[in-house]
């Protein structure tokens, strides 16, 4: 009976480190380059265990698995970091009795210190990571398209580079999404000990007012998310460009499993946010997924002509029964019509402008539930 190191040797597409690595320069393979890859293993290799476990499995496809790591001057523990997500994919392999070919694609958002060079120095020891450098800090946000837009998988997991998103999870991720789920999110379990901390109360106020104004609940969602395949071309064919991650995927609303976890302090570094960068995500968040704000102002245009018409009408009593200031009675008027009027037509306008948003945005008006065997 073969020991696992002689298996790694004889059988590349189930060593965990090295999963059809002849087959393309990244490591990785869809459906039909496997296919190749097991006509490659038997022409490679004669011995009959070797050939038996090709023959039960030749059939069954090897699932791939995309990790998304945007990253922002991390490059003080970002090599520890990616190699403690490597060693929980490959303890998820294990775990799951299955050989899924990972691929770990880094998303340098402009980094102004070594993050760039020390994802490289990790990927000349391990073919699976892949560094896609932008040319200057876009935001999280656009780093994450940016890695879903080149991951390859037949499952995309996104994840923070300062494990402040557990990656011994994705072990977890990856059984519910063989279960039949099309979006595993994990979801922020609130310690009770950082409840009254300034920036859960501020989250907590961003989350309340966004499901006010877009009806979408987006409390304890994080960026840390397993997506099917269908889910990432789904989210890549939305024209829209100011994208947030996390509302996007609540609102294609594809079957999902969810799970509990807290977050536990970052490894390195310090939090690339602070008030105001969170205000203006805030604002630019609840902007794209409601025009109710512009439509608002139609209805402060209303309340204005309301009470003006009732201070008017006092007004002209007043000035009937002699006694108003002259001349009191006519500038009150004017700044209520005009005032009123004003609003009241920028409220029209607004609407108007809510519909282009809508339609600018080209988010489609219906999502098909997939099928079971829609999936990857
Ligand atoms: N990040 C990024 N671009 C940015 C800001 C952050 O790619 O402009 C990355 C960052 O490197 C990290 C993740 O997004 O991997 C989350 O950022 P951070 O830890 O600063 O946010 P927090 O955990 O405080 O919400
Ligand atoms: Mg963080």
């Amino acid at each position: 009976m073969k020991g696992r190191s002689d298996w790694l040797k004889v059988c590349p597409v189930y060593a965990f480190d090295t999963i059809c690595i002849n087959q393309n320069r990244h490591g990785i393979g869809t459906k039909s380059r496997h296919a190749s890859c097991d006509h490659f293993l038997i022409s490679n290799g004669g011995e009959k265990i070797f050939q038996k476990k090709i023959a039960t499995e030749a059939h069954m496809k090897i699932s791939t698995i995309s990790l998304v790591v945007p990253a922002f001057n991390e490059g003080e523990k970002i090599y520890d970091n990616l190699a403690e997500m490597l060693h929980a994919a490959n303890q998820a392999n294990l775990a799951n009795d299955s050989a899924c070919a990972f691929e770990l694609i880094v998303v340098d958002d402009g980094s102004a210190d070594n993050t760039a060079e020390e994802v490289a120095r990790l990927a000349i020891s391990d073919t699976r990571v892949r560094c896609i450098s932008l040319t200057r800090n876009f935001g999280k946000e656009a780093a994450i398209h940016a890695g879903l837009a080149n991951a390859l998988g037949d499952a995309v997991v996104v994840l923070d580079g300062d494990l402040q998103h557990p990656p011994a999870l994705i072990s977890q991720m990856l059984t519910f999404w063989r279960q039949g789920a099309f979006v595993v999110e994990a979801i922020k379990v609130e310690d009770p000990q950082k409840n009254g901390s300034n920036n859960r109360i501020l989250a907590n106020g961003f989350y309340s007012l966004f499901q006010r104004f877009s009806e979408l609940d987006l409390r304890g969602h994080s960026d840390f998310k397993l997506l099917d395949r269908l889910v990432v071309d789904a989210y890549l064919a939305l024209p829209e460009k100011l994208r947030f991650f996390r509302g996007i995927v609540t609102w294609l609303n594809y079957p999902s499993a969810q799970i509990p976890f807290s977050v536990p302090e970052r490894a390195g570094g310090a939090s690339k946010w602070n008030k105001l960068k969170l205000l203006a995500y805030a604002f630019n968040n609840i902007s794209s997924f409601s025009s109710t704000p512009l439509k608002l102002v139609s209805l402060l245009g209303v309340f204005t002509l309301s009470f003006g018409a009732v201070i008017g009408t006092i007004s002209l009593l007043q000035k009937f029964q002699g006694k108003s200031i002259d001349g009191f009675t006519t500038v009150n008027l004017l700044i209520i019509i005009i005032g009123g009027a004003i609003l009241l037509s920028l409220g029209i306008i607004g609407h108007y402008i809510a519909r282009i948003y809508d339609e600018v945005k080209a988010r489609p008006s219906y999502m098909i539930k997939p099928k079971k065997s829609d999936k990857q």
